[in-house]
């Protein structure tokens, strides 16, 4: 057993929550929101279109210390949560603010809503399908995700939102109140018989939403129990959270704020490794006070932050924000962790970046920081049969191809294999390319019948 280093707690800035509680503002209160005042009603008109099918929330925290008012639209933040035109196809926009305009009825615009919200691939990667796990008797866990051999993602179902709705979210379907759609659990005990029968887990993660949005109490009755010896195999908990973007008074006067804190110590000093993945796409976030205080506040505890995020268009697809965001994070003791690319759903024809230019960015973004802060591993693709990462373009027998390699696999033995597919600048996902030298990818045979598989069983 390690003992780990008990430090001195850093102290709460409770005046910021006191003066300022948290506000969120939805579709239905666009025109409530001050900051939108100097938008013509045209343009209001056409974000309430778009967030009428894909999720809009913002907070008054968000709005105050995070946009730059005098720079919008181009604001990277504004475009992280404001709702554009362009993010939906222009036959679907039309539609829908057709309907509103002519002052359709409401079960009409909902149907219409439905087919588009259906139009936008929901469920990218598979994921209801293959990877939620069975119990002994053969139900599906619907709160669990269980892909690669070592880690499980939890949905706890009282954190599946988030303190703002980042316009390019990937989980977007699960926010839009579809119960079809929704991957979530109450079910505390799920969690722990699962974990209990599998000792090849050793890390969890809870993942949403943003769990940070649920109180302490329900985050410690799903964790505390993780303490006891029967758990042993678990040695890492990783809580997925955008909050110290959106919300982080959660950290420091937030009425459950210090109880957060005490429950975070006390896995720590009970021997877990505790990981903080937070969610970045811009320096911008780390530069309130609040944010930088939050962090601080979280490192006393011991616990390790590791930033991950995706590469977006218009927010972030150039390597200079990418530089500057983990010079940022390693000088707050961040521990860059994963550049994704951004996945094929919901308003991805807004904010897709081609896989080259991705990698492009990622490479020039590489150049410009020191080895500290090279440890985000990137560009890569979440895809249903693994974490799959662009290595780099070369020239192999004549031929100009991508590399590319697992990082993660639902096969362990694809991990850190290269592998290569024909050079395409317009291709944006794994499904668009194809393999070079006229071969099959060397997984394929295995991904479809493991595929074949997992489907006849979650029949
Ligand atoms: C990314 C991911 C994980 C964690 O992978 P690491 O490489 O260990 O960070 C686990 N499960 C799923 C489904 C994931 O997408
Ligand atoms: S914080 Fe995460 S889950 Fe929430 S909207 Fe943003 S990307 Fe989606």
């Amino acid at each position: 057993m390690i003992t780990p280093i008990v430090r001195q707690r850093e102290p709460a800035t409770p005046a910021y929550a006191e003066r300022v509680p948290f506000k969120v503002y939805t579709q239905r209160d666009i025109d409530r929101i001050e900051a939108l005042q100097g938008l013509s009603d045209a343009q209001r008109f056409e974000m309430k279109v778009v967030s009428s099918v894909l999720p809009f929330r913002v907070n008054q925290y968000v709005i105050d210390e995070l946009i730059d008012w005098n720079n919008i639209p181009e604001d990277a933040i504004y475009q992280l949560v404001f709702p554009q035109r362009d993010m939906l196809a222009p036959g679907h926009f039309e539609r829908i603010a057709g309907l509103i305009r002519a002052g359709a009825d409401k079960a009409e615009l909902e149907a219409a809503i439905t087919e588009v919200r259906a139009e936008l691939n929901p469920h990218p990667a598979d994921q209801m399908a293959m990877n939620m796990p069975l119990d002994a008797e053969g139900n599906r866990l619907d709160g669990l995700q269980h892909k690669y051999r070592e880690t499980v993602l939890f949905f706890p179902s009282q954190g599946q939102t988030c303190h703002s709705y980042c316009s390019f979210c990937f989980r977007w379907a699960q926010f839009v109140g579809d119960k079809d759609l929704r991957i979530a659990s109450s079910e505390a005990t799920q969690l722990h018989d699962y974990l209990r029968a599998h000792t090849e887990v050793t890390d969890v993660l809870i993942t949403g939403g943003d769990p940070m949005v649920m109180k302490t109490s329900h985050l410690a009755n799903y964790l505390e129990p993780l303490l006891e010896p029967e758990f042993d195999h678990i040695q890492t908990v990783r809580i997925g959270t955008k909050a110290l973007t959106f919300w982080p008074h959660r950290f420091l006067g937030a009425p459950d704020a210090d109880a957060l804190i005490e429950l975070l110590e006390r896995l720590v000093e009970a021997g877990k490794q505790v990981a903080i993945m937070a969610h970045y796409n811009h320096w911008k976030e780390l530069e309130p006070e609040a944010a930088q205080a939050a962090i601080r506040r979280i490192r006393s505890t011991g616990a390790v932050i590791r930033a991950q995020g995706p590469l977006i268009a218009h927010i972030n697809d150039d390597p200079a924000v990418w530089a500057r965001m983990w010079q940022a994070q390693v000088r707050l003791g961040i521990v860059p962790y994963y550049m994704f690319v951004e996945r094929d759903t919901g308003a991805s024809r807004y904010f897709e970046v081609p896989l080259l230019r991705a990698w492009e960015i990622y490479r020039e973004a590489m150049q410009q920081v020191s080895g500290l802060a090279r440890t985000a591993r990137g560009p890569s693709m979440s895809a249903s049969p693994g974490k799959v990462e662009i290595q780099g373009v070369a020239e192999i027998a004549g031929e100009k191809v991508f590399v590319l390699r697992f990082i993660q696999a639902r096969n362990p033995d694809w991990v850190q294999r290269p592998f290569f597919a024909k050079y395409d600048e317009h291709a944006t996902w794994l499904d668009g390319l194809e393999p070079a030298f006229g071969e099959r990818w060397f997984w394929q045979d295995e991904y479809d019948a493991l595929r074949q598989e997992k489907l006849a069983a979650a029949e």
